[in-house]
């Protein structure tokens, strides 16, 4: 039997114990059995990523929405940074900002805020609804001498080819005694089976196309979600977080690696319905609100018991944190 992996190791821990898992598209995902990350290969070239992204990133955010996002999004990053109250001068940047919310929300909490993305459309929603001015974008993450106290990138190294690259080069960007935080999705999450629109839709439906009936439903208890080629390349274990800050270049660092939450009723038709949008009052769209109403009671029980096992720790949550700390010379 052919295998298409063959010769190919694991890009983070550099083994070459590798179980190939399935077809998705022109690319094959497997599994790494030593890290357990979840990856893609062959790597899709710098061009058919440029393809892909072209306008891809940007999502805008509901007006009604923002005031909301923007308080959980400092909730959040006093909880990852273990922010106290002393930020006067600190400085932070966000490595793929995208509608600039956390930096505003560090710009509001004190913290000189710096942002970086290479979404046109985005850095532009950013200056005019944030009032972010070309001093405080970061063009290039190469090559500069400027430190920050606190590098932010949520939702990007599944992104990109070489992660341990990627994270050497942020890691360069960071002050002595500075942190940084990556957010990435946690590969084999149980959580995923409470969000039942996302795991089979996006996932076991899709995996039908390139591979048979009783391997996609396999793979759902599997669970090789997350990585979703050429968007998603990798999908995240703590264990490959070990073996990826072991591969860095930097030594003077320590690092941790923690888990969040996926938040309540995200990806859900119930949000769907309740959220609105600018064609909710057509008589189709009122029509569809109407025919999937029975969905709500299915996903409250859903989400209710998601929050119930999450809390006892029977599931394991839906994304990983990992914050490396420079040591302070
Ligand atoms: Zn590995």
């Amino acid at each position: 039997m052919s295998n298409s992996n063959e010769g190919d190791s694991c890009q983070i821990c550099k083994s070459k114990d590798v179980n190939p898992l399935l077809k998705w598209n022109r690319f094959s995902i497997s599994e790494c059995r030593q890290c357990k990350v979840v990856f893609a290969t062959p790597l899709p070239s710098d061009q058919e990523l440029n393809d892909f992204y072209q306008g891809f990133l940007f999502n805008k955010p509901r007006e009604n929405e923002i005031a909301k996002t923007l308080a959980n999004r400092k909730d959040e990053l006093i909880r990852l940074f273990a922010w106290t109250n002393d930020l006067k001068g600190k400085s932070f940047l966000d490595v793929g900002g995208g509608t600039g919310m956390a930096y505003k929300a560090a710009k509001d909490l004190g913290l000189i805020a710096y942002y970086q993305d290479l979404d046109e459309q985005a850095k532009t929603f950013t200056k005019e609804q944030f009032g972010l001015t070309d001093e405080f974008i970061l063009t290039e993450l190469e090559g500069t001498d400027v430190k920050y106290d606190c590098v932010f990138s949520d939702n990007v190294i599944e992104h990109v080819k070489d992660p341990i690259a990627f994270t050497n080069l942020l890691f360069t960007l960071v002050a002595p005694g500075g942190t940084m935080v990556m957010k990435t999705p946690n590969a084999r999450n149980t959580e995923m089976y409470f969000n039942p629109i996302i795991s089979i839709k996006g996932y076991v439906l899709r995996a039908i196309k390139d591979n048979n009936l009783p391997k996609a439903l396999f793979l759902y208890f599997k669970r090789f979600w997350h990585c979703d080629p050429p968007r998603h390349l990798y999908s995240f274990t703590a264990k490959s977080f070990d073996h990826l800050v072991g591969n860095m270049e930097e030594t003077e660092l320590t690092h941790e690696v923690s888990y969040y939450r996926t938040p309540w009723f995200s990806n859900t038709v119930t949000k769907w319905i309740f959220r609105g949008d600018s064609g909710s009052n057509s008589i189709k769209s009122i029509l569809i609100r109407c025919l999937v109403l029975p969905i709500i009671p299915v996903e409250v029980i859903l989400q209710t018991l998601k929050w119930l096992l999450l809390t006892l720790g029977i599931l394991s949550p839906g994304g990983l944190v990992l914050t490396l700390r420079r040591t302070k010379r």
